[in-house]
This record gives C-alpha cells, structure tokens and sequence, in this order.
C-alpha cells in the first residue's frame, strides 16, 4: 500500500474536520530587543576576546532577532575566574543577604513578567499563552523558592549538623532550548542560594532570556561575577565542561551529549549532575476518567510541540477502551489551534529550529515506513513562513519501532495497547530512559502499585507535566543523575566539609 507523507493529513471521512472560529487576539506587550548582545561577565555586558557573533531567529517568522556572541575559550576563561574571583565572597555573605538577592530577583522577573514571555516566545516559539502561564511564574517561583531555603540549608540535610555543608564552589551549567528561561532557573537558584557561583551557557537557538535576567542581575544589584553568562554553542559548551577551575558541572541537554560530558568529567574530581532525555510512557487504565486522561495525554505530548524532556510520548491504552481513547483525541486534535505563537488562542507553536523540524519529519517518516499508521489532523491553515509540525499520532506501533523507542522531541505520539497491569508496566520500563511516566486510574489502589514498579524520576498520577520548585525533578538511567527542585535539588550544589 502507497502510504501518504507527512505534509498530507490522515483524516478519516467519517469524522469531517470542523474547527472553532476565533478572532485573532494578538499579544500586544512590545519588548525591546538590542540588535546586538556582548557577554555577561563580571556584572557587565562586555565583548568577546575574538568571537563571532550569531544570529538567533524568530521560529515562527524565520526573521533575525538579534546577534549574539559565540563565546571563545578565552572569554569562558574570562567568565570562570570573574566566578572564581566573586565566590569568595558570595560563600561569606551572610545567608539571609544572599537571600534578599534572590528575593529581589524573584520579584524583578514578576515585573516583567509579561516582557519575559514575549520574549522567550518569539526566540523559542512556544505559545505565548504557555510562556506567560507556565515558564515565567516557575521561573518565579524558583527564585522564591530557593529565597526561602538560603538560611535553612542545614535542614537540606537533616541528619547533619550547622558546619557540616559548604557551597562546592563555581558551577558551569549547559542548558537548552526547549525552557530556556526555567532551565536557566533551575540551575541558578539552587547554586545561589547555597552560595556557589555561576557561569551559565544557554542553548544557541534561545539565547536571549539568559540576557535579559542578565540585565535583571544589574537591576537588583547582584555582586559582579556571582552569575556569568556566556552564549554559544557547543564548543563554547565544551569550553565550560573542560574547563579546570569549574567545580561543580550542571547540564540539561541530550543523552548523547551527557554522555560525552560524563566522560570528559570522569576522573576530573568535578561534580557533575545530568538531566537528559526521555522517552515516556502515559499509562491509560480502562477504568480511569478517559475525558480527564485525553486531556493529559494532549497536555503529555502536545505542550511545548512535544519539545518536553518529560513529554508522555509512549501512549499504553488498557485494549478495551483504545478505540474510545483514539476516537476522542481525534476529536480533540481537531480543535487544537497550530499557528502564530504570539496568538493567545495558539495551543501548539513553532518548532523551535529547522534542524529540529528535519529531525521530527525524519522521524515521521521512518515511523510510517516501519509499518506504523500516522494520524494528522488538520484543524485549519500554517503560517506561510516558519517551522511547523501539526500534531500526530501513530497507532499500530510495535515496541521494537523506532518511533517506540528514540526521543523524537516534537509532537508525535506512539499509541500502544495492554491488556494486564503487568504488561503495561512491562511495556513501560521497555525503554533505556527513565524519566516520567503518568497512569491514569480510577482506583488509588492501582496508582500506588504501579507507580512503585515504574522505573521513572516522576510518576504523575491522573495528570501530567506539573511542575513545583518544592518537587525534585530528574531521571534514572539515560535519563541521566541527579535531581533539580526541592531539597534533593539542594544536595547537589552543597559539598559536606567533613
Ligand atoms: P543538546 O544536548 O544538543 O544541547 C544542550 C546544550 O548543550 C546546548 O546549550 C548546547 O549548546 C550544549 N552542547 C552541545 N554539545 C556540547 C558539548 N559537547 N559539550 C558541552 N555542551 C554542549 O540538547 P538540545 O537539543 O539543546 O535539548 C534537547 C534535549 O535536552 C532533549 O534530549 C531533552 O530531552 C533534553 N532535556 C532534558 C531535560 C531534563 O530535565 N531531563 C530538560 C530539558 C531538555
């Protein structure tokens, strides 16, 4: 059989296309944008010591927004010892001070909260509605949260005593592009709060969040040096892990990635902590409230385009209720509105750059010719320019498919079945990672059961992808070590002195 490409939508006759008409409602918030950004060292925006610069672009319009630095390894040079130079101090800051700096940042990031989310929404291409709702007031809550914990550490660890943790010291943290904003939150409030200092390289493609908290940094007075933030790509990258007066490496990126930069830490005596890749089950019971799980399984793998770490990208629907299930995510595909990020009615944005949208298609394409059966649904017209992928589904999908088991990081979900508990849970820790899963279940005796038996850092029951600075957050496996938010967060930026 001649199987369609991807750019054709698979709809069935019987369930015609109907969209919700709404009128456009463009966000007006204007945020101003330098033609050009320097680096952030030592408290202030300087040039680079031989870099190019780069531009970063609008995915939804593929327009330049700005050019920025490609930081060399003598500027990461730079970066490190204005860290080194300002830890000195910062570890002898009283904590309570420390926190006041935290709270102000907090605070600074909720007044311009809506320029924030502009734009992380024009360099990233997420919906605006999601920046605005979810990125930005988590980054907020970040700062908050770790405001709170700066006089408390010993209670990070309870079965030590006051003196026995110290801040480990300068901490190179890699981050990327699909929360660039909260992942940059994610890494430095934690630090800060223990009294380390930072050299932050955000991703290339969404570098301009980073700079504008920069800029936040200048407002509230935050000593130079205790955050530095060099833009790049991966040799600037590469320049932060190798480099020997870093102390303490954080990154959040790839598996692929992570694993090299295990190796280069190996032996170095460097901290190190990794968040990585998933590829996530989202369990559906036949007993659970199949209307709430739809909304989960689009919030699992549709939030984001499906550019979540975390995304539920495996659907396991219990064999008695699948066609229920596929019916109603027709249905409710068909009124997810794809389009201008900038839109307030927008669910579903750009994909953040073309290499990832070559790597979605490709992945699309090995997934129909391995025999699996694609669903698009078209629910009205693309942008003429930018990078968009509508949201799709494939159902008759085989563990053994590639589209089973690789990260495809855009919005493709696989659809499986069970027929036992036993066999989802199974089904569900088939994979190298572990980093979410969700189950949907009516009964709170099942919950408890199988989210014991999954091999996952997160296990959200009869909802997904919720966030909360309080909950640490992070994976097993080649899902990567080490866990961000709550106390456990804590523990990886405190070194014990005795
Ligand atoms: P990536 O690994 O390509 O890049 C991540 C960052 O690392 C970027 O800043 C990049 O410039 C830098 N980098 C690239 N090569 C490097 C090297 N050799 N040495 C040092 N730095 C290097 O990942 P990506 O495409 O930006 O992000 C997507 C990946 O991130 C996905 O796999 C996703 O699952 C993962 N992710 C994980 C989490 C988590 O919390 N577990 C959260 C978000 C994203």
């Amino acid at each position: 059989m001649q199987r369609k490409r991807y750019d054709a939508a698979v709809t069935s006759a019987a369930t015609p296309v109907r969209t919700w008409e709404y009128a456009p409602a463009p966000e007006t918030v204007k945020v101003s944008i330098r033609p050009e950004y320097d680096l952030f060292i030592g408290g202030a925006f300087v040039p680079s010591k031989g870099g190019k610069r780069f531009a970063t672009t609008n995915p939804a319009t593929e327009e330049t927004l700005a050019k920025v630095t490609e930081a060399t390894e003598a500027d990461v040079d730079r970066a490190v010892a204005a860290a080194r130079k300002a830890f000195r101090s910062w570890r002898q800051t009283k904590p309570k001070e420390r926190a006041k700096y935290l709270f102000r940042i907090a605070r600074r990031i909720q007044d311009r909260a809506r320029e924030l989310a502009v734009l992380e929404t024009l360099d990233g291409g997420k919906p605006i509605r999601e920046s605005r709702d979810v990125d930005i007031p988590l980054v907020a809550q970040h700062f908050f949260h770790h405001a709170g914990w700066c006089d408390k550490l010993k209670y990070a660890a309870p079965y030590l005593s006051e003196g026995d943790l110290e801040p480990i010291g300068v901490c190179g943290q890699v981050i990327p592009w699909n929360f660039p904003l909260m992942m940059a939150a994610w890494k430095l409030a934690p630090a800060l709060a223990c009294g380390n200092t930072c050299v932050l390289k955000p991703a290339e493609t969404t570098p301009l969040t980073a700079l504008m908290l920069a800029e936040i940094l200048q407002e509230v007075d935050l000593p130079p040096g205790v955050v530095n933030i060099v833009t790049g790509g991966p040799t600037a990258g590469r320049a932060l892990v190798e480099h020997k007066g870093v102390d303490k490496i954080a990154f959040t990126g790839s598996t692929e990635v992570g694993k090299r930069i295990a190796e280069s830490c190996a032996g170095s005596g460097k901290r190190l902590t990794l968040e990585l890749g998933g590829k996530s089950p989202n369990i559906v019971f036949a007993d659970a409230a199949i209307d709430q799980a739809i909304e989960g399984i689009v919030s699992g793998i549709w939030f984001n385009q499906g550019h979540v770490c975390c995304a539920g990208s495996r659907l396991l629907v219990e064999e008695s209720v699948l066609d229920e299930v596929i019916e109603k995510l027709r249905h409710r595909l068909r009124s997810l509105r794809v389009g201008d990020p900038l839109d307030k009615n927008t669910d579903v944005g750009a994909i953040n750059s073309a290499a990832q949208l070559a790597t979605i298609r490709r992945y699309i394409e090995i997934g129909e010719n391995e025999g699996a059966r694609r669903e698009t649904i078209e629910s009205g017209p693309l942008p003429a320019r930018g990078y968009w992928c509508r949201p799709t589904f494939f159902t008759e999908v085989q563990p053994s498919h590639t589209i089973a088991r690789e990260e495809i990081f855009g919005p493709v979900l696989a659809v499986m079945s069970f027929r036992t508990p036993e066999e989802a849970i199974l089904r569900a820790n088939n994979t190298p990672y572990g980093l979410s899963a969700g189950v949907w279940t009516d009964k709170g005796s099942k919950v408890f059961d199988v989210a014991r038996r999954l091999k996952a850092g997160v296990v959200w029951c009869n909802t997904f992808n919720k966030f909360d600075a309080a909950s640490p957050f992070g994976g097993f496996r080649e899902s990567g070590f080490g866990r961000e938010g709550g106390r456990q967060g804590l523990l990886a930026y405190l070194a014990r002195t005795r």
